[in-house]
């Protein structure tokens, strides 16, 4: 396994000035913090499109051991594909974006075709992909970065997948689909992320609720630095 993965994700949240705000409290919570191993994780925030740039800026400024995602990519190339973002302009801000978000497929229709031919947008200008999967039989395209195992009743719920069962499922999504990194999703907090990362076969874990809010995110690497 590489370094732990923790991707936040932000949904269709924050406005610049509070993603600015959320920014230098997480930086407050965690500057200087002795007990963060950085070369151990990777932290990936997901945010909207619209934050992109001025968080790109702001991470620059302030030299924050973050790396930029977005929440999608348009299945299309640059052209004339009115409302899209794609993948080349993205890439101008983030190095990661998340494909096959629960949420995309459940309220936008997102098939598994679309989302293979957005995999292969992402792949095309060497963005890594983190591609979400409700379980281990759904599809999972050849050459994803990392794989999010997120059961739909879990997200956003308050209610957690058990660390053994998301360590079997985790298990055998590797098995099936050869992704070097498998992570956990759903209502992971600062209280549980330890149990997960506990699993041998979990590799990270993609908070949403408890990415919104700077002290909690924090908090969160933390514990998951330093299990009690
Ligand atoms: C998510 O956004 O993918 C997610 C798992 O959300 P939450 O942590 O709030 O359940």
């Amino acid at each position: 396994m590489g370094t732990i993965l923790i991707a936040g994700n932000w949904k269709s949240n924050k406005t610049i000035l509070e993603a600015k705000q959320w920014l230098q409290e997480w930086n407050i919570q965690l500057s200087n913090n002795p007990i963060i191993q950085w070369k151990n994780v990777t932290v990936v925030l997901c945010v909207p499109f619209t934050l992109l740039y001025p968080l790109k800026k702001e991470i620059d400024r302030l030299k924050l051991p973050i790396e930029l995602g977005a929440q999608d990519v348009s299945p299309y190339p640059d052209g004339a594909y009115t409302g899209e973002v794609s993948a080349r302009q993205i890439k101008e801000f983030a190095s990661w974006v998340i494909i096959g978000h629960s949420e995309r497929r459940n309220y936008f229709g997102e098939t598994d075709e679309i989302l293979s031919q957005k995999v292969t947008q992402a792949k095309s200008v060497g963005l890594s992909i983190l591609y979400c999967v409700p379980d281990d039989v759904t599809v999972v395209p050849v050459g994803v970065d990392a794989v999010a195992y997120e059961p739909v009743w879990a997200i956003g719920t308050g209610k957690s997948d058990t660390p053994q069962n998301a360590g079997q499922v985790i298990q055998s999504i590797k098995a099936k689909t050869h992704t070097p990194r498998v992570i956990y999703g759903g209502s992971v907090t600062s209280e549980n992320v330890a149990t997960f990362i506990a699993q041998p076969a979990v590799d990270g874990v993609l908070p949403g609720g408890a990415s919104m809010d700077p002290v909690k995110f924090a908090n969160l690497i933390k514990n998951l630095c330093n299990p009690k």
